[in-house]
């Protein structure tokens, strides 16, 4: 007879131990690990492993051999979503696509497989919507219905055995959180359920070509739940996010085999479902005929693509004792040590204000080329002097005051000459000789420069 395996899964994090414990010792979470079963290994398997990268009969090839075109890719029928995706759809790949209730994971996957269905067998797998709620939703979008199979199931050996039946090439699951299987002991959402459940399917998406999209919610920390367990198994992870209150959704990469990550794809909420923006510069640069104090533009660099977005600063006295730094879209403590360099290398000292900054359009920045623009736009707003409304700001500020430089800086100027800005003032290494037509290009070595150059 073979043998059971036990092992325990901690809830909150993933992590595997062998034997039981009061706390988790990788994340520090209490109680919080339960008994996973593990079925019996088969010990008949036939003597070829079967492994995650694909069911293909294994040969022995020379690296120089191997065909590059070979990677069959098909579109997903959005070129935003494709982009993320690194191209398109690959067969066998699994991609995970997380996002808050209401993001529109459901309706942007729901598109793209009515989309789909008109010209291969696709399959919508829902766990969490009733079919009629699904197909209202699709009616109200819309979208033709005529050829997209259904399912409502939740056990993820039925979910596979209708689907070894069917044998579709796009197969979603929505969402993974609630699949569950029969001999897992723990409860669904768990993840020992989620992570035994994933890998069932992973396995069988692999060993028939089916391309495999799984819905997950994320927790209030903004990851994903079971972040390990989902994370070495999957092929693409992708994060849909938006704030309630903005028309505008992001779609971006933080895995993917098959393209480079941190692509960002935008989308508008509209009644007819989500809506690709292909210029999303235009629409995150709305801003009026009178420019307020505290108001800068930036160009950041978005996976393989430019992007302009404002950036505001609002800077107030402060009648507390410890003011306040609130940074929205931007890093809180980065915030801090900026503030410290505008005193230190740039004279102007803070301290006693509250700061505010924000990036419009809520879209998030995580790279460093923001910190001249927000130092500016901070400075700008604490004299209420309003900045020119065709000046573009993009540099690194490092702790002694100089101005570093970012990644493709000639294709930020480019983009930016694109929607009309006149003057740039960027990192001395960023700016060529040669400059950009109808721009004029200030080179700047240190904040106390830049700050003169304003
Ligand atoms: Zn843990």
């Amino acid at each position: 007879m073979a043998k059971q395996k036990t092992a325990y899964v901690c809830n909150d994090c993933g992590s595997d131990y062998t034997k039981w414990q009061g706390q988790c010792s990788d994340c520090g979470a209490w109680n919080s690990l339960a008994e996973l079963r593990l079925g019996p290994t088969p010990s008949n398997r036939s003597a070829k492993f079967d492994g995650y990268a694909g069911s293909a009969e294994s040969e022995l090839k020379t690296l120089s051999d191997i065909d590059l075109a070979d990677v069959p890719r098909f579109s997903s029928g959005t070129s935003e979503f494709d982009r993320v995706l690194g191209g398109g759809l690959v067969p066998g790949s699994v991609v995970l696509i997380g996002g808050h209730p209401g993001a529109g994971k459901s309706t942007l996957l729901l598109q793209t497989l009515c989309y789909l269905a008109q010209t291969m067998p696709a399959l919508y797998v829902t766990g969490e919507e009733s079919l009629q709620q699904v197909a209202m939703r699709a009616q109200r979008l819309g979208l033709p219905t005529a050829s997209l199979k259904m399912m409502s199931e939740t056990s993820a050996e039925s979910i596979c055995a209708a689907a070894q039946k069917m044998q579709p090439k796009v197969m979603v699951v929505d969402s993974i959180q609630v699949v569950h299987m029969a001999d897992v002991a723990s409860a669904p959402g768990s993840v020992s359920q989620v992570r035994e459940s994933a890998a069932f399917l992973t396995r069988f998406a692999k060993q028939t070509g089916t391309v495999l999209v799984l819905v997950g919610h994320v927790t209030k920390e903004g990851s994903l739940a079971g972040p390990k367990v989902l994370e070495h198994m999957i092929d693409c992870s992708i994060l849909l996010e938006g704030s309630n209150d903005s028309r505008f959704r992001t779609l971006r990469g933080s895995k993917n085999r098959f393209g480079a990550v941190n692509e960002l794809g935008v989308f508008a909420m509209t009644e007819l479902g989500l809506k690709e923006v292909k210029n999303p510069s235009a629409i995150f640069l709305q801003r009026g005929d009178q420019v307020a104090s505290g108001s800068l533009v930036m160009v950041m660099w978005e996976g393989t693509r430019p992007l302009l977005v404002e950036i505001q600063a609002l800077v107030d006295d402060s009648h507390m004792g410890n003011p306040r730094r609130v940074a929205v879209g931007l890093d809180q403590n980065r915030l801090s040590m900026l503030l410290a360099v505008l005193h230190r290398h740039g004279g102007i000292m803070v301290g006693d204000q509250d700061v505010y900054v924000n990036v419009v359009g809520g879209v998030k920045v995580v790279e460093t080329s923001a910190d001249l623009a927000l130092l500016l736009a901070v400075v700008s707003s604490f004299r209420d002097q309003a900045l020119p409304q065709d000046l573009m700001v993009f540099g690194e500020v490092g702790l002694s005051g100089e101005i570093r430089p970012v990644p493709s800086g000639q294709e930020r100027l480019r983009e930016a000459a694109k929607h009309g800005f006149k003057r740039a003032i960027v990192p001395a290494a960023n700016a060529t000789k040669s400059g950009v037509a109808g721009m004029e290009v200030v080179a700047v070595k240190t904040l106390a420069e830049a700050l003169d150059a304003i």
